[in-house]
């Protein structure tokens, strides 16, 4: 019996895109697709991305990656959230953690209980109801009964592309070492018929990922996408980053710092802590931010700095003809909240739900392409919420970013907070309530009003609802071990990884 021939798909590009691409397409669908990567060691990858976000551990379980394991070969370190300092004023700070504060009744969130508690005498911040932000300021972490404690990971970007080219290979993903020098189109279709690489090389395929990071070869180099431009909203266009030797235990967050035209990062791993400066070029020049960068950093500075120049926004069709986009390639939304990886574990997961059968249908093509905006819409207007809302107008960059107009979706976001304390969630979005609400208050929003359930607790059942949340949590936390202690026993990296 003649078997039909198998889709061959070619992935351009070997950084994080690439490999989580190429590692999910070939456990899931390996014995059925002819599966090749292309990249280029002399061109080398962005080097950066290295802080993540809880659903990173389901990709993880869905390759069957074992947790202890992975952390050791990435350096990892457990991540509960970001701390955010300086950015609703100089001096201030707060913490968007991982996982739900408080208990929720079906008719009203947990924040409505909180405000009629403030307005009953429990002056008691939102944070006291949350076990992942009180255990990440003590520096805790373990594994709790039931995955009560949400967590992430803070890891090596280039150990993690090698862990996951060593799965994607073992599942019989072939690597080409090579450049791309053109991509050829087929004359009567458009479509892309095959990569040509140095050395006369040719690579032909049935779909084609463009992983090829900012270059976007594939998706805009050869079929011209398009891309929305969302600098009016995310102005930052330009980061710096370098690796400093750690001085102290790693901690479970990252913590994002503001400075007057821009912010910065500290991204802590078992090995080394990740810094980099983030910063508007209108405002800030690169020697300046450099001498910013090199002057703030703790440890001993092991890199060269990495200097990286970019323009927010997407690229307006993320599939288009045989082609798909996947990571930088597909856009890009400034690294605030973490989420450029979580959209290439998106992105993945939803094309091997819709990978075709036969020929591309337009129909899985407009589809693909609605959910993906659908996201990064949903993840630019929680982006946005952080530079927009805050009091700060100490430098001609925050007063830009508070007068600046924001999306319609954003504003009913926010006034229907600042009236109601109410938040919904749509379309499986990305960020939960939870989220919104601590950056809402954190960055200075205070409801005007909250749900009238909550107000029909009497005050006796409402001190014993908050006091049995609240010591619940510190009880919990107060049995955590801290993070060093944990990691040492459960995931260490055997050896320092050269830097
Ligand atoms: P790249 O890493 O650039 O890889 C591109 C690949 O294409 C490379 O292998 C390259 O060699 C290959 N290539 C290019 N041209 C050719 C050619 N002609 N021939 C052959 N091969 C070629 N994300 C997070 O989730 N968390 C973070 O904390 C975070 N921080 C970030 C900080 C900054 C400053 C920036 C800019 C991004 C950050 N990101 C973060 C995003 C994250 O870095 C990327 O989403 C992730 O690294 C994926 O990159 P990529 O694989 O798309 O591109």
């Amino acid at each position: 019996m003649n078997q039909a021939p198998k889709l061959r798909v070619v992935v351009a590009g070997g950084g994080t895109a690439g490999w989580m691409a190429a590692a999910a397409l070939a456990n899931t669908l390996g014995s059925v697709i002819d599966l090749t990567l292309v990249e280029s060691d002399a061109i080398g990858t962005i080097g950066v991305g290295e802080s993540t976000i809880p659903p990173l551990l389901l990709f993880n379980r869905l390759l069957g990656i074992n947790e202890a394991e992975f952390m050791r070969a990435t350096q990892a370190t457990f991540k509960l959230g970001i701390k955010f300092e300086n950015w609703k004023d100089v001096g201030e700070s707060y913490f968007h953690s991982f996982g739900a504060a408080g208990k929720d009744h079906w008719s009203a969130g947990f924040q409505h209980f909180w405000l009629s508690g403030l307005k009953r005498g429990h002056l008691d911040s939102y944070d006291e109801y949350s076990l992942e932000l009180k255990a990440a300021l003590e520096g805790k972490f373990a594994h709790l009964p039931d995955d009560r404690m949400n967590y992430a990971y803070q890891l090596d970007s280039a150990l993690y592309a090698q862990f996951l080219r060593k799965k994607a290979e073992g599942d019989g993903a072939k690597r080409i070492e090579g450049r791309i020098v053109q991509v050829e189109l087929d004359s009567a279709s458009g479509d892309i018929a095959a990569l040509l690489l140095d050395g006369d090389r040719r690579i032909e395929g049935d779909l084609f990922l463009d992983c090829t990071g900012f270059r976007a070869l594939l998706i805009e180099g050869a079929l011209h996408a398009g891309f929305d431009d969302w600098t009016h909203y995310l102005p930052c266009d330009s980061a710096i980053a370098v690796q400093t030797a750690s001085v102290r235990p790693a901690i479970p967050y990252t913590r994002a710092i503001a400075h007057d035209s821009g912010w910065q990062w500290r991204i802590p791993l078992q090995h080394r802590q990740g810094n980099g400066i983030v910063y508007c070029s209108r405002y800030l020049d690169r020697e300046a931010a450099l001498e910013r960068l090199l002057g703030s950093v703790e440890g001993t500075v092991l890199t060269q700095p990495n200097v990286i120049a970019y323009r927010t926004g997407v690229r307006r069709k993320q599939w288009h003809r045989n082609c798909v986009a996947m990571g930088l390639s597909g856009g890009f939304m400034e690294p605030l909240e973490s989420t450029s990886i979580h959209l290439i574990q998106r992105a993945v997961l939803r094309l091997i739900r819709m990978l075709p059968g036969g020929p591309v249908s337009q129909r899985d093509v407009t589809e693909f392409n609605e959910q993906t905006f659908t996201d990064m819409e949903q993840i630019r207007d929680f982006l946005i919420l952080h530079y927009k809302v805050t009091n700060r107008r100490d430098s001609a960059f925050w007063r830009q970013c508070a007068e600046m107009a924001i999306p319609d979706s954003l504003e009913q976001k926010i006034e229907l907070f600042r009236e109601t304390a109410r938040v919904f969630r749509k379309n499986e979005e990305l960020f939960a309530e939870n989220s919104w609400i601590q950056v809402m208050l954190g960055q200075g929003i205070m409801p005007n009003s909250h749900h009238p359930v909550a107000d029909k607790l009497r005050q006796d059942e409402l001190d014993r609802f908050l006091t049995a949340l609240r010591s619940s949590v510190s009880e919990t936390v107060a049995g955590l071990p801290q993070q060093m202690d944990y990691i040492s026993g459960y995931c260490a990296a055997k050896e320092e990884a050269p830097a």
